[in-house]
């Protein structure tokens, strides 16, 4: 074990790792007065500032949460780090080779577990970036150019080749020092046989960065038909990866996602690559799973959604099932943020990939710029099941949709897209729509979950008025 890490060099990268930087990789600060910055606190839920950061001082403080410190605290509480760990990783980015008491500096292998875990992950990405120039890849750099991507947008993205080997990435990071047992724990390698086998072979490797750029996991095509796993596999579970809060493609998207007040979510690497190369910088795509709760937050932390600060969140879909559902879905999550939430119907269901090789970066531009609020869109989901032609079918029709109406908060919103959907089903009697959703409304507002935190966070109008019968 490394012995402790010398008081002057912890001085020397308090002093080098400026607290707005360090945290403003994982929250939008903003200017407070006094010299002081805040945002969104990333330590507990909050829809209204209460994060400051004092940068004269080199310290952060919640006054939502009473957390707070100096910038290796923060990195601490964010990465789940220990303070060794902590230090270790901001001297890393300072550049600044850490001295031990034990003396002499100390060998990488005695670093914190997570240091070590991205630096094999970086090791690795660049071995596969490097493998991507193999004649055996060819399969791989033919992906590519089908899908529109020249060699250089590869190497911007880090996009790499996995041999179709058993242990070419094993053997390349034991020669580079990494334990068997770092390998299977870092989710590079899994347990074989005969000792630890590469997770990945034979695909085409994304690398997936945290907010900060490291590498923290990988997401994997498959490239050959005689492969019979999953067309895409991800790094598992690891103590760097989660997948329930990564967000692909955000480290690159992070400043134009604040810049913006916009954030465009994809379903696939290829999306995000395809986004930012057709002038959609904005675009993130979850890894392996479906956007949740954790991704929510870390948007709102990006776009520092507030009431007098508002973003954009703009969901691509195919307009398949399950596109809708997930749509849905986001009703069931706070409507404080669904009133900003925006859906892309994907024109003949083209993902942005494809519909950038088809119709070029104009068309993909536009399937951004063609959205829909969410509201709309679910309500005009469900009466598009119907035949608005008859009497019949706008009844049956109003029946599928006014409960989705009737379940928004917001009242003046309710009463506006009650009006809408009597224009939409061609009724032409607004008095008769607004009744239906209102005997709705009052039938399920008893029962709705009552939100605790709406009337504490300082928002005011808005969050009582969710309460409050049509
Ligand atoms: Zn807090």
């Amino acid at each position: 074990m490394a012995g402790r890490i010398r008081n002057e060099d912890i001085a020397l990268v308090r002093e080098r790792s400026p607290i707005a930087d360090v945290v403003g990789e994982y929250l939008q600060l903003r200017n407070a007065g006094g010299g002081n910055l805040k945002g969104l606190c990333p330590f507990h839920d909050e829809k209204s500032p209460s994060f400051n950061v004092t940068p004269a001082r080199g310290l952060w403080f919640c006054f939502g949460c009473s957390n707070g410190g100096d910038v290796i605290k923060f990195v601490q509480e964010i990465d789940h780090l220990s303070f060794t760990e902590a230090v270790e990783r901001l001297a890393a980015k300072a550049g600044i080779q850490l001295r031990y008491e034990d003396g002499g500096p100390t060998p990488r292998r005695d670093a914190g577990q997570r240091a070590r875990l991205v630096e094999a992950h970086r090791v690795a990405a660049e071995f596969y970036a490097e493998q991507l120039a193999t004649p055996e890849a060819v399969v791989g750099r033919r992906f590519l150019a089908e899908r529109g991507f020249e060699a250089a947008d590869a190497e911007h993205f880090g996009v790499g080749y996995a041999p179709r080997e058993w242990e070419a990435l094993v053997r390349h990071l034991r020669g580079r020092g990494f334990a068997d047992r770092e390998l299977v724990t870092a989710g590079l390698a899994k347990e074989g046989r005969r000792g630890p086998i590469d997770r990945f072979r034979g695909r085409l490797m994304w690398p997936i960065r945290d907010l900060s750029g490291d590498v923290i996991g990988f997401g994997a095509r498959k490239l050959y038909d005689d492969d019979g796993t999953a067309k895409y596999l991800n790094t598992p579970e690891t103590p760097l990866f989660h997948k329930g809060s990564v967000l692909y493609g955000a480290d690159l998207a992070r400043k134009e996602i604040a810049r913006r007040r916009q954030a465009v979510v994809v379903e696939g690497y290829t999306d995000v690559m395809a986004c930012h190369l057709a002038g959609v910088p904005t675009a993130i795509a979850t890894c392996g799973t479906s956007f949740g709760g954790e991704h929510i937050k870390i948007l709102r932390r990006l776009l520092m959604d507030q009431d007098e600060f508002r973003g954009e969140v703009i969901f691509t879909f195919d307009g398949d099932s399950a596109g809708q559902r997930a749509a849905l879905r986001a009703f069931e999550e706070e409507q404080k943020f669904v009133t900003q939430t925006f859906v892309a119907v994907q024109p003949d269901g083209l993902d942005p990939c494809d519909l950038r090789v088809r119709y070029g970066d104009a068309a993909v531009r536009d399937l951004v710029a063609s959205r829909l609020p969410l509201f709309e869109f679910a309500i005009r989901s469900r009466i598009g099941d119907y035949d608005l032609d008859t009497a019949e079918g706008r009844l049956a029709a109003l029946d599928a949709a006014a409960p989705v109406v009737a379940s928004i908060k917001d009242r003046a919103l309710r009463q506006m897209y009650a009006i809408s959907l009597d224009r939409w089903l061609g009724i032409m009697d607004e008095q008769f729509v607004l009744r239906r959703v209102r005997e709705l409304a009052a039938r399920q507002r008893p029962a709705a979950r009552t939100n605790g935190r709406a009337g504490g966070t300082g928002g005011g109008g808005k969050s009582d008025r969710s309460h409050v019968v049509l």
